[in-house]
Parts: C-alpha cells; structure tokens; sequence
C-alpha cells in the first residue's frame, strides 16, 4: 500500500513554512490502519521487544496497536502533570520555550528491551527525551518505530545509537 495516498499533507499549519502531515485520514481508513501497523509489526519482527513506549497523544494510537499485535505491553509518556503515580522527567526544547515528558518511574524495569513508537520523525527532539527518560531506569531501547519521517530535518542524527524504522519518507 502506498502509505502517501492516505496521509493528507497541509501547508503552512500550525504555523507558516511548517508542512503538516495529517494521519487523521489515515486513521479513519480501517483498511490503511490495520495495514499501518501490520507493517510496522514486520518492520520490528527481528527484535526482542518486552514492551512499547509511546509520547502522547499520536505515540498512543500508533504504539497501542503496535504492542496489542506483538502481544506486549504498552507505556504511556505524558506532559507532565498528566500521570497520577511517581514519575521521573526530562525536559526537551522546542523551537520557543521548553517542553516535559515524564513517565512512571516504575513503567520499565532494569534491563526491558523497549521500543518507542510515534506517528512522526522529524527534528528527533521528542524521541531523543523519550530515549532519555527509558535509559534512566535502566531500560534498553531496542529501536523507534514511525509511521513517517521527515527526511531534511535529520532526526535519526539526534539518536544516533538507536535503530530507526520508518513506513514512508517525506524529503
Ligand atoms: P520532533 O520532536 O521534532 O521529532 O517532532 C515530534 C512530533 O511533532 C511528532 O511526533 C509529530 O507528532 C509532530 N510533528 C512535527 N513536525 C510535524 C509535521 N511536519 N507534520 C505533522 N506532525 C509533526
């Protein structure tokens, strides 16, 4: 399936020069979706994965189906203030100001072989604190799994020792 054909791509939101891509049409689609992640599953098929980890909010609805296919677990990565239990943090910053992710601190136990999941791959900002976060509790990140990448803006350089796996490819 050409993934392409089910992303609606939109100029210039949220902000000008930004070219949006919108997998809600994807979602919609119950044929593309199922084919989205049955592919992602085979992308991964090689790894020993213990469990997903995925930021909000389209970390869930890529990593969720992700980790029901491959029968493992799932780990929600929140803005913080969103988990209820103990969390530990890590703070990333974006093109103005500075964004938190945090994760329950007992969400990974030492030595699980994580793989992260999101939607999209662009500056690696997110993915590297997500990686960060893992890594403080001892987890070993396996990989990071996307349904797309933005190819110019360099992501996998900001997690270089990370094997990254993509669907489709923007420039
Ligand atoms: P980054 O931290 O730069 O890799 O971007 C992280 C998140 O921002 C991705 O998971 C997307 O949800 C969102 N994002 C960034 N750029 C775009 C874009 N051009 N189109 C759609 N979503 C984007």
């Amino acid at each position: 399936m050409d993934f392409k054909e089910h992303i609606r791509v939109i100029p210039d939101f949220p902000q000008e020069g930004i070219s949006f891509k919108d997998i809600t049409t994807l979602l919609q689609n119950g044929e593309a979706y199922k084919e989205s992640i049955d592919e992602l599953k085979k992308l991964v098929k090689e790894l020993k994965i213990d469990v997903i980890a995925g930021p909000e909010a389209r970390g869930f609805v890529v990593g969720a189906p992700l980790a029901y296919a491959l029968g493992v677990g799932f780990i929600p990565i929140r803005k913080t203030g969103k988990l209820p239990y103990k969390t530990i943090q890590a703070e990333y910053a974006l093109e103005y100001g500075k964004d938190v992710l945090a994760m329950h601190v007992d969400a990974i136990t030492e030595g699980q072989n994580v793989l992260i999941a999101d939607d999209l791959l662009a500056t690696g900002g997110t993915i590297a604190t997500c990686v960060d976060l893992i890594r403080q509790v001892g987890g070993n990140v396996v990989g990071a799994a996307f349904m797309i990448e933005l190819q110019d803006l360099n992501g996998r350089e900001k997690l270089p020792d990370v094997e990254v796996f993509t669907l489709t490819q923007y420039p």
